[in-house]
């Protein structure tokens, strides 16, 4: 487990942690879980430490997280696996959540109106374990797709549950618009699923053993028996764009589209709509690690060299996936600019998104002070981001985001362009269209989620959130919205 965990470190840093199950065991689920990296919670730099937890928490089946919070406080017990202990094995389960629930403060508000009613946490994990539970109270016997029936109607967002009952049942389900990724795979008796294909590629699992859950579907493990059906219809998808653009593994594949041909494309894409004059002394520098596989194809179509003028300290981590209050500080120690490689060029800097700018900043000052470059030209393998994402990404509100100050009624005009590369301090910036992203994934845009970059919402509860937004910009509150919904 902690193999494939640190496969998706890349999706949350908060904490990590598992749950096993062993029928030889008194305790039939044995939960591990912290806040900190997956090193660090599975101490996997103490071989003594490691193998005594992996002793503890042997099973025949286990089920594994790593925490990107978009909402709730970031101390242990937000941390997943969530396990909630029953005396009868069927309503003893633990799961894990990927996803945001868009209409989390009205199933919260309908909880804690039932009499005597308490929730211990504040995020929407809770109230999916409740969501659950209730349905096993009713039913511990019911089919585990009758139980996704029933859970599905009520929610509205992005959920991807992988669930594991005292019995040994798993449970792995994507949600009908299938927004986040869920890959699987069969070989043998062996069966694995994880949001991304890296993980289970690294397992052993051969590329074409590895499938995409479809959406509106669950693949259920129960003793020998594995099998997929559909828990509902799925009419339209809303796969996010911003998972290939930023967010996954650059070596992953997810519903057949590949992270890194789709950000070699937008290179091209960026490359196709470049109109600066290149000369001898212009270089292509990506922002490491995600923007190299589209730098590296935009200097290859316009013939000048990909370098790394920019050195990222691997021991950093990511800035976006991190707390609000570290973000800056780690921003400031992540990149070192070369100057042997920087100075005197026309640096054409490329970046996967901006988001609040914060990255853009500091590299952009630390740049100019220490690499001496003769001129930065920054290019956004992405469009403008306009709109809060309320689906999993941790974007909550529209004032914490660079791009809408400067968007006169959302357009992106040249002007626009000149007065961001003015706040930022490069020479010039410019961002790729709307129409790239898809063309660039492969898909057609009704079948992405782009809410944050078009506020179109794929569910209503989304949209509901963004009228709510757009009306705290309005008024100036500059709290998370999901959080603000219930009041
Ligand atoms: S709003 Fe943006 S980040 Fe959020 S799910 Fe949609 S595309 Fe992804």
């Amino acid at each position: 487990m902690p193999r494939m965990l640190l496969d998706i470190q890349n999706r949350g840093q908060l904490s990590a942690g598992m749950t096993a199950w062993s029928p030889g065991r008194s305790q039939l689920l044995a939960t591990l879980k912290d806040v900190g990296s997956v090193t660090e919670v599975f101490r996997l730099s103490h071989r003594g430490k490691y193998e005594s937890l992996m002793e503890q928490h042997l099973g025949r089946a286990a089920i594994g997280h790593v925490r990107y919070a978009t909402c709730g406080a970031e101390d242990r017990g937000y941390a997943q696996p969530l396990e909630r202990p029953h005396i009868q094995k069927r309503k003893w389960f633990s799961f894990g959540f990927n996803g945001q629930l868009a209409n989390y403060p009205e199933l919260r508000s309908e909880i804690l109106a039932g009499d005597d009613n308490h929730l211990a946490r504040d995020n929407d994990t809770e109230v999916i374990m409740h969501a659950i539970g209730n349905e096993l109270s009713r039913n511990a016997e019911m089919d585990p797709i009758d139980l996704l029936k029933a859970i599905s109607k009520r929610f509205d967002g992005a959920w991807n549950i992988a669930m594991l009952d005292a019995c040994g049942r798993m449970i792995v389900a994507r949600d009908p618009l299938g927004i986040r990724p869920m890959e699987y795979a069969r070989l043998g008796p062996l069966v694995a699923a994880a949001s991304e294909s890296v993980a289970l590629l690294n397992l052993g699992f051969p590329t074409e053993s590895i499938r995409s859950l479809e959406p509106g579907t669950a693949l259920i493990i129960d003793g020998d028996k594995v099998r997929i059906e559909r828990f509902a219809e799925s009419p339209k998808r809303a796969h996010c764009f911003f998972e290939w653009i930023y967010f996954a593994n650059v070596a992953s594949t997810m519903d057949d589209r590949s992270v890194y041909l789709t950000r070699k494309r937008l290179g091209e894409e960026l490359a196709r709509l470049e109109t600066i004059q290149v000369d001898a002394d212009t270089v292509v520098v990506p922002v490491p690690d995600t923007s190299k596989a589209a730098a590296d194809s935009m200097a290859y179509r316009l013939s000048i060299p990909s370098v790394e003028g920019l050195i990222r300290n691997r021991y950093s981590g990511r800035t976006f996936i991190d707390g609000a209050s570290s973000r800056r500080q780690k921003a400031e120690s992540k990149y070192t600019p070369l100057r042997e490689v920087l100075e005197g060029k026309r640096v054409i800097l490329v970046e996967d998104s901006i988001v609040r700018s914060t990255t853009m900043k500091v590299l952009l000052g630390r740049m100019r002070s220490l690499g001496l470059a003769r001129e930065i030209h920054v290019r956004i393998a992405c469009p403008p981001i306009v709109a809060p994402c309320f689906y999993g990404i941790d974007m909550s509100t529209i004032d914490e985001l660079f791009a809408p100050p400067f968007m006169r009624d959302g357009l992106l005009t040249e002007e626009a362009q000149a007065a961001m590369a003015a706040k930022l301090g490069a020479d010039s910036l410019r961002y790729l269209p709307v129409e790239s992203v898809a063309r660039s994934i492969g898909f057609d845009a009704s079948e992405l989620c782009q809410a944050c970059l078009t506020g179109q919402y794929p569910t209503p509860a989304g949209e509901r959130l963004y009228q709510l937004a757009i009306g705290h910009t309005a008024g100036g509150e500059a709290c998370r919205t999901y959080e603000t919904a219930g009041r």
